[in-house]
Formats: C-alpha cells, structure tokens, sequence
C-alpha cells in the first residue's frame, strides 16, 4: 500500500506562469472557433464563450452540449495550434523542486486541457516524467466531465488510485476550481494567484501562493506547522517516514495561516475580484 500523499497539480497557467499569456492567445482561438462554427459576430462568440465557460467551467463543454460541435476537431483547432514551442521553455527550478517533492509525495497533473496539449506543454517545460500519471478532460464523450465539477475530482482520485480525500493536495489557479475542491472535501488547496492579480476576497482555498516555485516552501511550512520537525530537513525526514501525514491535518486546522505566510507581499487587500482561470 502506498503511504505517501498525492499532489495533484492543475497545468496552464499553474506550472507555466500566465506572462506566458498562452490564456489570450487560446481565448483568441476560442472566439475565432465560436465564431466560425455558430456564424455569430465576434462579440456573440466571445458573449457565449463567457457563458459557457462560467456555467461549465470549460467553454468546450457548452459547444458539445448545445451545438453539437467535435470536441476533438476543437482541440485541433484551439489548443493543438497554439505556438507554445516559441513561448514554453524548459524549467529547470520547477524541474529540481518537483524532483524532490517527489520522494516525499505522489505527483499528479490533473487539468481541464486534453491529453494531447498536456503531454505536449509537459515535454516542452522539462517535466514530463516528473509525474506519477495525469487526468486530463476527455473530449471523445458527449458529456464532458471537467473541473470543478464532483465528478471530475472523483475520477482522478480513482485514477491516481488515492481511497481517501485525505491524502490530497492540489494546487490551481482557477478560483472555481480551487473552491470546488475545497466543497469536495480536499483538506489543502492552494489557490495560484499571480503577482499581478489582487487576491480574492473571499479566498477560494485553503491557502495562496504567487508563483508555483513557491509550493515547496509551503509544504515545508505545512511539516513544519503540524509538527512534523524543526527545520526544513528535518521536516522532510519526518515526512518521509510518516508520508505527509501531518499535512492535510495542518489544512484542515489552520485554514489560512500558511495563505497569510505565503503572500505577504499583499495580504488581503479587500479587492473582491476573482481571478479568472487559464483554462477558457
Ligand atoms: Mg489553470
């Protein structure tokens, strides 16, 4: 039996940052598709993308539910013609903070895209085999399962093997994603939100970052807090040992605590906008 926790990392705009701005250039794609398969002005199709997005949490989704469009001939279309190759450059300090979050958690990237754009963004930052499996949206079904929905956070805990929402920790830069888990019943869900976004007020999760490089140093202060050592070191060999055990407890209790650690660069700043997700 495997002791160890399982990490489950969302992927645009979570591993890569949203300066990438590959966000804009699939929106572009999106309303572009919208338009030309429905023959609605650009407006309409960037209206009915919002919809649909929001109501769903994929635009995707809307289009196979209600026009009957090819998921699969969309993804060619939007996510597989995207030029990441000029924009998604290896990682090497995501690389080596995964590596070693590695021997002390199961690693899994869990996202909204298809498997085709997954693979190929992982392959492209350098990360690749860095992780245990992936859940990805399937677009070859009529109804489309997707973040937040319940379904969805079930299927990649039957996927990634995990028998207790305990053992899970996820991080996303969707707010409705990040809050969905929480509601699930995952006991730490990291909300990313980027530097140059105002943190939301309520806060979707448990905690905050700005920046995926910051993770680790979350975790460690997630050991440390729960009192599984005194240091960092000491906290991973404590961790190790116990499988992260400390961890979900420190998410449950404290709610907040390591947010405030984390981003005290702009702790609470009132503004009640949300931040929007990667994932059109
Ligand atoms: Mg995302």
């Amino acid at each position: 039996m495997n002791l160890r926790k399982t990490i489950f990392f969302d992927l645009d705009n979570c591993l890569y940052p949203k300066s990438y701005q590959i966000h804009d250039m699939m929106a572009d794609r999106i309303r572009e598709y919208f338009s030309d398969k429905l023959g609605i002005p650009a407006e309409e199709a960037e209206r009915l993308r919002d919809v649909y997005y929001r109501h769903y949490g994929i635009a995707i989704r809307g289009l196979v539910l209600h026009h009957k469009i090819d998921a699969v001939d969309y993804d060619q279309r939007v996510d597989q013609s995207l030029p990441l190759e000029t924009v998604i450059k290896p990682d090497v300090e995501l690389r080596n903070m995964l590596m070693r979050l590695r021997s002390r958690y199961r690693l899994w990237v869990f996202t909204n895209a298809y498997k085709v754009h997954a693979q190929r963004v992982l392959k492209l930052l350098g990360v690749d085999d860095c992780f245990e499996g992936l859940t990805y949206c399937d677009y070859n079904t009529e109804s489309i399962v997707a973040k937040p929905m319940p379904q969805m956070f079930e299927r990649v805990m039957v996927e990634a093997g995990v028998l207790s929402k305990d053992e899970c920790l996820f991080v996303d830069d969707s707010y409705g994603n990040i809050n969905g888990a929480k509601n699930f019943g995952w006991p730490v869900c990291v909300h990313l939100v980027d530097r140059d976004d105002p943190l939301p007020e309520p806060m979707a999760g448990t905690h905050v970052i700005r920046d995926i490089h910051e993770f680790e140093g979350l975790v460690k202060s997630l050991e440390s807090a729960a009192g599984c050592g005194k240091s960092a070191n000491t906290t991973s060999e404590n961790a190790i040992a116990s499988g992260g055990d400390c961890i979900s407890t420190v998410g449950q209790a404290s709610s907040g605590v390591a947010a405030n650690r984390t981003t005290t660069a702009g702790v609470n700043t009132g503004v009640s906008e949300k931040t929007v997700s990667a994932r059109c």
